[in-house]
């Protein structure tokens, strides 16, 4: 068995023996071990902040799109090899889509919104100066320039490919060098993406390097100029973002956590319709889609309390036609969970959920893969719970597989309060075709949430989905999810720049914006 190589200072670099032993999720069979051992992370930071942030930042905003636009080629031109290695992770080839073309999408929209939307120069004078004396001699305007550090990445192991391209995305059209460290369970999957973005020789030395094993001594690294972007649970991210370097540097830090989502079927629905029929199909999308390990996912269904019982069946009819097994199989539809340790833990959270509760579908502890051994890959079968609106757990706890749990509500405000108790979501998304119901709903959740997707029977049909991020809008979310926000258009590019207001005549300020000289 190998050791992960790490791709630092222009070279690909092998740690040391020993480290974690990474397992295929299907077979079980050794993949793999992650090490950091023997690594040297203060020359690679510094190897970013010499050679990759000077070479991004001579660059203009369109010099940089064109970058990405044809970073995106190249990894579509070999996302086969993405797509077949997702298989070990667990993943089907519809899941491995959703995160290698998500990821390649990305890169296209942030492509094309530098080339129309920001000027052909290395930073970004934002609108118009502003008047600030009454002789109109002296005015205003805001400068964004490029971070002079480094986009520390640090991604959890649901979206090998997705989540380092998104984040890579934002920090290059912004002009500042990634060094990405994926989780170790699927660094093996974000090692292959940074090999074709190697060998697409298509970026300057230092613009992205690949950090495999630990990265605890990272964020005694960080610098004033650097921003760490971090994707993971809120533990994690609780002990990083109180990191004494971190809190006393004043690093800029971004969190992406975990999210105890929900969505929201409106009394107006009833069982037969179109609108519930979709409803449960997104439910069960939710829940299957990546084995459920989607920060996105719905963990929380909220219904009218009349209605449990029906849609209740509803989805664990639907459920039942869910194949799960080995995601080589061409009948399977939901792949394994990412190891065995994952499994575990998602036991443990429908364990806490259910003491307040009833499972209605599912056996945490038994699966019958297709084409597979259930005990030596991390199968689980989709698992639906019923809760009390008074218990506790379900709003606190994020099973992070294939798991959802039902609630009833008795009326708008009290849906809104039970809500608005996961403390800060992702997104939710509501089923209704009554517009003061959906008025009322949206106004009272959305200061709690990033995101809120509108369901009704004539949209449906262009609906984008439940969980799916998309560029253009933000990705994120307030208090438990982690208070940060990626993406949202050029919100995401301008994250990575330092805004600075600068005060000058007229002359000397329109003399410095070199790009509105040349227009
Ligand atoms: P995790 O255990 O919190 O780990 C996240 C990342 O932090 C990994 O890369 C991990 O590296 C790293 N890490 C841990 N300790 C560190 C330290 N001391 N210094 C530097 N890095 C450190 O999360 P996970 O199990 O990978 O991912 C699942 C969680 O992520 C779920 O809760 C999910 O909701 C959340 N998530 C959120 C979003 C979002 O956008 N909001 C997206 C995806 C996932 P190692 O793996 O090497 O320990």
């Amino acid at each position: 068995m190998g050791v992960l190589a790490s791709y630092l200072t222009g070279r690909w670099q092998a740690p040391g023996a020993g480290g974690a032993v990474i397992r295929d999720a299907v077979t079980g069979e050794q993949i793999i071990q992650v090490s950091a051992t023997g690594l040297d992370l203060d020359a690679a930071m510094t190897y970013a902040r010499r050679t990759g942030g000077p070479a991004l930042r001579s660059l203009t905003f369109h010099q940089r799109a064109d970058l990405l636009g044809r970073l995106a080629e190249h990894i579509r031109s070999e996302r086969d090899r993405l797509y077949e290695l997702s298989l070990r992770t667990g993943a089907t080839l519809s899941d491995s889509k959703f995160d290698v073309d998500g990821g390649i999408r990305v890169l296209r929209y942030y492509a094309a919104r530098g080339r129309s939307e920001l000027p052909d120069s290395p930073v970004l004078f934002e609108g118009d100066p502003e008047e600030l004396s009454s002789g109109g001699k002296f005015v205003g305007q805001h400068l964004h320039s490029p971070a002079a550090g480094v986009a520390i990445q640090i991604n959890a192991f649901n979206f090998p490919v997705w989540a380092p391209l998104e984040k890579l995305a934002t920090a290059l059209l912004a002009g500042v060098p990634s060094l990405i460290k994926p989780a170790t369970p699927t660094a093996y999957l974000t090692a292959l993406l940074v090999e074709i973005i190697v060998a697409a020789n298509v970026l300057p030395p230092g613009a992205v390097q690949l950090w495999c094993g630990s990265g605890s001594h990272l964020l005694d690294l960080a610098t004033e100029q650097d921003m760490i972007s971090f994707t993971g649970s809120a533990d994690t991210a609780l002990r990083l973002r109180s990191h004494p370097n971190v809190a006393t540097r004043s690093v800029r830090f971004n969190v992406e956590a975990d999210s105890v989502n929900s969505t929201i079927l409106g009394p107006d629905v009833s069982p037969g319709s179109a609108l519930m029929a979709g409803f449960v199909d997104q439910v069960v999308t939710e829940m299957t889609v990546k084995a459920g390990q989607k920060c996105t996912a719905i963990r929380r269904i909220f219904v009218p309390a009349v209605r449990v019982e029906a849609v209740a069946r509803l989805l664990s009819e639907k459920l039942a036609s869910v194949v799960v097994g080995n995601p080589r199989s061409a009948t399977v539809r939901m792949g394994a969970l990412a190891s065995l340790e994952q499994r575990a833990e998602v036991r443990r959270a429908i364990s806490r959920i259910a003491s307040s509760g009833t499972i209605v579908f599912g056996d945490p502890d038994r699966a019958d893969p297709v084409d597979a051994d259930p005990d030596r890959g991390a199968f689980m079968s989709p698992v639906l719970l019923r809760c009390d609106d008074g218990a506790a757990a379900a709003h606190d706890t994020e099973p992070f597989g294939p798991v959802a749990t039902l609630i009833g509500y008795h009326s708008e405000s009290g849906l809104i309060d039970l809500c608005n108790r996961g403390r800060g979501s992702l997104v939710a998304s509501i089923a209704s075709e009554d517009s003061r119901f959906i008025q009322s709903v949206v106004l009272g959740i959305a200061p709690w949430h990033g995101r809120i997707l509108l369901l009704n029977e004539e949209d449906a049909a262009e609906s984008t989905g439940h969980g799916s991020p998309l560029p253009a809008l933000t990705h994120g979310g307030p208090g438990r999810a982690g208070g940060g926000s990626e993406m949202g258009g050029l919100r995401g590019v301008l994250r990575h720049m330092q805004c600075t207001a600068i005060q000058a005549g007229p002359e000397t300020l329109s003399r410095l914006d070199t790009h509105r000289n040349q227009a």
